[in-house]
């Protein structure tokens, strides 16, 4: 069952990703407790280093109760979701949600708004239009048809508000409709990041799907790498290989779009990453851009955006602003990667 992503990614999507590389359980000099489980339509995993109260089965539990709350706020596949009712609400009267969901949407827009819209996590209805909906089924909407749907989002249409006791969200027209898919991983692997926290663990990594979070070192005391994958051939997408990334503690996350797009009646492929404001899904050779950052909720928010972008201005804002981001761009013959000068230090692994 799909919750937050509208795309099924399978098992390989976090090699298609970001992927945890150099696991090698023979050279293991520390105890491990590894869980794997689904969540989002895809799947999460974590590794403790050392022990976990209660074993891997206690982990298992906890991290399934932890992403269980997080999906009752946020999944629109939920209908009965805290979110889907505000999708419901047919009206520009403020509602009531939970501190957590506020939290989300507060952070989405401010990515959002960093990047002057480009990541919009009102955009369903374009995202639908283009048939990227549930049902996957290629549509390829005529201009009108897009200018009605684009007329239904816009980020500045949303607002919250958060007082003390109390957060509310409210809508400047009453069809406008938040969807989480974008920042639903990224904000998962935060919330597990949290839990190995509040449970004294200091040595972890946690994946849900491509967005990764981990501290101190793995079971050999070194460095967590994770692996960037890097497509050898787009005819052939099961041949890579992983480009080794030390995160040093910070949140990881990728977007990218080789796998999941249409062919549209001109030929040419449709992504399922739409730009807010031509209303169309993004056209150019940048297949995945990859970025760094303190938390991965906030990565997954920006990837999404820089995408919309491309890798020349996705690079240009990075180095403006020191953000640690990693490209991958088609050209005639290949591929392609560039990266902003903050990324060099997680290449640089020992
Ligand atoms: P990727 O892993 O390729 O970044 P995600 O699954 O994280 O993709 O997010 C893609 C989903 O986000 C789409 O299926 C769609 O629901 C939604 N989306 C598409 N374009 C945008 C956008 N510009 N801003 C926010 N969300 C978007
Ligand atoms: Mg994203």
């Amino acid at each position: 069952m799909l919750l937050f992503k509208k795309l099924a990614i399978t098992t390989l999507g976090i090699l298609f990703s970001v992927s945890l590389v150099g696991c090698d359980i023979s050279s293991t000099q520390q105890n491990e407790v590894k869980i794997t489980g689904k969540t989002m339509g895809t799947f999460y995993n974590i590794t403790v280093v050392g022990d976990y109260p209660g074993g891997a089965e206690q982990l298992k539990h906890e991290a399934d109760e932890v992403l269980a709350v997080l999906n009752k706020e946020m999944s629109i596949f939920d209908k009965n979701s805290m979110l889907s009712k505000f999708n419901q609400h047919n009206s520009t009267e403020p509602m009531e949600i939970s501190s957590n969901l506020a939290d989300v949407i507060i952070a989405s827009i401010r990515a959002g708004y960093l990047l002057n819209g480009a990541t919009d996590i009102t955009i369903e209805p374009l995202v639908s239009a283009w048939g990227f909906g549930p049902d996957k089924l290629a549509k390829f909407p005529t201009k009108e048809e897009i200018a009605q749907a684009k007329a239904k989002t816009g980020l500045d249409k949303l607002h919250v508000e958060v007082s003390a006791n109390k957060a509310t969200i409210r809508k400047d027209i009453p069809d406008l409709t938040v969807d989480l898919a974008t920042v639903g991983e990224g904000f998962g692997a935060d919330k597990l990041a949290e839990l190995m926290d509040s449970r004294g663990i200091n040595n972890y990594m946690v994946a849900v799907a491509g967005a990764i979070r981990s501290k101190g070192h793995n079971s050999r005391g070194t460095d967590w790498v994770v692996g960037i994958e890097h497509p050898s051939n787009e005819q052939d997408v099961g041949k890579h290989y992983d480009i080794p990334v030390c995160t040093r503690g910070q949140a990881i996350s990728t977007s990218g779009s080789y796998r999941n797009y249409v062919i549209g009646k001109d030929g040419k492929r449709k992504t399922h990453i739409i730009d807010p404001t031509s209303g169309e899904p993004i056209n150019h050779n940048t297949v995945s851009i990859t970025v760094i950052g303190p938390s991965a909720l906030w990565t997954d928010a920006i990837d999404t955006g820089l995408m919309v972008w491309g890798s020349e201005k996705a690079l240009s804002f990075a180095n403006d602003r020191n953000i640690a981001i990693y490209t991958i761009v088609k050209t005639e013959d290949g591929f392609k990667s560039h990266y902003s000068r903050a990324m060099q230090k997680y290449l640089d692994c020992k």
